[in-house]
């Protein structure tokens, strides 16, 4: 009986590596930047193998991403999620030691802040469907995968303004602690322009409890963005986005204590700093 448990306990974490790990063909792979922390994504140079859509990588139950740009010069891109613990990640194909490499620590700061519209901070029964049915659209949307041929993943800032909140720190709403920041706050006037930092598809024009107006775009190979609390939406669901066209305005809609743009990026579903997409503009 116990050696049945372990073979079907096996069967599922290969099951999910595999269904974890997916490779793209780019022009370029600069971004995401190497940033090997909690909340980054680890970049790690490969040559002179030829990795194919069969190439299985063991990545310690970690997704990943292949970005390939020749036909043997590949970069393995994996996300650390905010609460990663381990101290190394070692990447292994067919059991065979690939590299080991080190992540490294990062003091996220505390973040406190007050709502006073007690809807948005204990809400109430009536509120619950609604706020499950968008937290499953909203999974839903992150994990995303499409197989397209990609150009590269540099992003410019979807925004112009100042960064009240960044990514990852430590958030309490009336004293009490909640979720770590997912995303960055770009702190602009209501009506400011919010423009697509990376070409993309629509998978999410919409409004939301907690993020107001709420827009996701699908940029391909495991990469979603999103752009939350918007006063208006310019955009519709399955429309296609080139870099820099305006998407909507920012705004206060949903739970907020000012207009702002929440803006979050997922790699293989996992919340990342939107920064390492960028080449040092913010
Ligand atoms: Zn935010």
């Amino acid at each position: 009986m116990r050696i049945k448990i372990s073979t079907i306990v096996f069967t599922l974490f290969l099951g999910s590596c595999a269904f974890n790990q997916k490779l793209s063909l780019f022009d370029t792979c600069q971004f995401p930047i190497n940033s090997p922390y909690p909340g980054g994504v680890l970049s790690i140079d490969i040559k002179n193998i030829d990795f194919d859509s069969n190439t299985k990588l063991n990545t310690e139950g970690l997704a990943s991403s292949i970005c390939k740009y020749s036909l043997y010069q590949s970069k393995i891109f994996i996300p650390i999620p905010l609460d990663f613990k381990s101290e190394k990640v070692e990447v292994k194909q067919g059991g065979a030691l690939l590299n080991s490499n080190k992540i490294f620590d990062k003091n996220y700061r505390e973040s406190r802040i007050t709502i006073s519209n007690n809807d948005y901070v204990s809400p109430g029964e009536e509120l619950q469907p609604r706020i499950r049915r968008e937290y499953r659209l909203s999974q839903e949307a992150k994990n995303t995968y499409t197989p397209i041929k990609l150009k590269d993943w540099a992003m410019i800032e979807p925004a112009k303004g100042q960064i009240s909140s960044e990514f990852g720190v430590r958030r309490f709403i009336n004293n009490q602690p909640r979720n770590r920041h997912s995303g960055m706050d770009i702190a602009a006037p209501e009506g400011s322009e919010v423009s697509a930092p990376l070409s993309g598809e629509i998978i999410i024009a919409s409004n939301f409890f907690y993020k107001g107006n709420v827009i996701y775009i699908n940029h391909g190979g495991g990469l979603v963005s999103s752009y939350s609390h918007l006063s208006q939406i310019k955009i519709k669901n399955g429309d296609k986005v080139k870099k820099g066209d305006l998407i909507g305005l920012i705004g206060q809609t949903g739970r907020v204590t000012g207009p702002h743009l929440h803006w979050e990026v997922y790699l293989m579903g996992v919340a990342i700093n939107p920064e390492i997409f960028l080449n040092g503009s913010i």
